[in-house]
């Protein structure tokens, strides 16, 4: 894919620190880390988001997270892991490769976890839980 900054991480045109690869995903630190050892999985063939990423790549993107998040805990003394992966503007996604961010936590770090969560209101539950149903 033209243009694809991660693509071209991929191909090695433009440099990262690379921490990890194999066949299907490279793994490399984010330049704006939320803690130190902030990581990137990325799957080396171009999809824009989880919706059009295969199933197996996903797997394979899930097992470096796992390889990684147990070496950041290991090696970086974090005191927990976050793995995430943005979808879309709305869910902050910016580069539009898809990837899943590994991001080491420490106690007390203070990152902002989900903001403004609020409990349903009387029967939306069951009518949010029957509309999700109805479309898988
Ligand atoms: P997202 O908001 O999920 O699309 O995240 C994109 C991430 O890519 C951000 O956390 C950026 O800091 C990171 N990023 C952007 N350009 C680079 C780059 N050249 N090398 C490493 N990380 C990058
Ligand atoms: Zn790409």
């Amino acid at each position: 894919m033209e243009n694809c900054i991660f693509c071209k991480i991929v191909k090695g045109e433009i440099p990262s620190n690379k921490i990890y690869e194999d066949e299907n995903v490279l793994v490399f630190l984010d330049i704006a880390p939320v803690n130190l050892g902030h990581s990137l999985i990325v799957p080396k063939k171009h999809f824009a988001n989880i919706y059009e990423t295969p199933e197996e790549t996903l797997a394979e993107m899930m097992k470096a997270a796992k390889k990684i998040s147990k070496a950041l805990k290991s090696e970086l003394g974090a005191d927990g892991i976050n793995v995430t992966m943005n979808n879309d503007p709305a869910a902050g996604q910016i580069i539009f490769h898809s990837h899943i961010h590994v991001i080491p936590r420490l106690s007390g770090d203070g990152f902002p976890l989900w903001h403004g969560r609020r409990p349903y209101q009387e029967g939306e539950m069951n009518e949010v839980e029957k509309k999700i149903i109805g479309g898988l």
